[in-house]
């Protein structure tokens, strides 16, 4: 297992301050370090304290599912295979990842130089989305085991769980992984469709998760394993933002607003209260 890597540079040490709590505040008109709900840093994992977190929100393609890798040989067909127009891991992650599809094709056609009229891009993303289906259909798709063993201990210290995807096919996919009915909420592309809810980077998705828990944004965390997700996450001002690296971009995870990268979450786990 990779180690963890704190990803937050240190800020000078606070009066009174702890050396494992500190945290960049996004509050508007903030912008200093100040002391917050960080995890506590042990070993090569991070540890979640459910007396900090009522709820976690996690991302659904690929970072409970493996189907980030599925999306983007659908982006490739159409961009590479299609248009002729060379379309890189790079690609995927800086204009296309996370968002929803209209905006990614459009962000990457944008990317190049070209711009087409809405007409022809929603057509470009619908062909995408139909080679989605298409992959995910014919090769299935798994949830990682670190993430379900996240749940497992996340359920068993009664911090709620819910689950966002800029995606139309998250109960698809939920049901392909074995996870139906296992998220306390889930807020996805057709959510966001009908209540008129801006894609990521726009926190929205993730705040109305949160909400659905019953939980405040300072005391939720998000988990994330694309650039625009973990800048909604900050954007959002929520306690803890995770980036989920399983690509090798671990550093943009971090610039674009993960607190914290991990390779996999079975790097996190969930700190045992004793009951009352
Ligand atoms: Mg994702």
């Amino acid at each position: 297992m990779r180690a963890f890597r704190t990803v937050v540079p240190r800020p000078p040490a606070l009066q009174g301050g702890r050396r494992t709590g500190v945290a960049w505040s996004n509050e508007p008109g903030r912008g200093q370090w100040e002391h917050s709900t960080r995890p506590t840093v042990r070993g090569d994992t991070v540890e979640l304290d459910p007396e900090r977190y009522d709820a976690v929100v996690f991302d659904l393609d690929g970072v409970v599912t493996d189907t980030a890798s599925v999306h983007r040989a659908a982006w490739r067909r159409l961009f590479a295979g299609e248009l002729g127009m060379p379309f890189t891991d790079e690609d995927y992650r800086r204009y296309v990842d996370g968002r929803p599809r209209y905006d990614g094709a459009a962000a990457f056609l944008a990317s190049r130089g070209l711009t087409m009229p809405p007409d022809r891009v929603r057509e470009l993303a619908d062909r995408k989305d139909e080679y989605f289906t298409e992959l995910l259909r014919r090769d299935g798709t798994t949830a990682f085991p670190g993430t379900v063993a996240l749940l497992d201990q996340l359920a068993a210290a009664g911090v709620a769980f819910g689950l966002i995807s800029a995606s139309r096919h998250c109960a698809e996919v939920l049901a392909a992984a074995g996870l139906t009915g296992r998220f306390g909420a889930v807020v996805d592309g057709l959510t966001a469709a009908e209540l008129g809810l801006p894609g990521k980077p726009d926190p929205a998705v993730f705040l109305l998760a949160a909400h659905r828990l019953g939980a405040q944004p300072r005391r939720t965390v998000v988990v994330e394993d694309a650039l625009a997700g973990v800048e909604a996450g900050r954007a959002g001002g929520f306690g803890l933002v995770i980036g989920v690296d399983r690509t090798g971009q671990g550093a943009e995870l971090a610039a674009h607003g993960a607190d914290v990268v991990v390779a996999d979450l079975s790097e996190v786990t969930v700190r045992k209260v004793a009951p009352a």
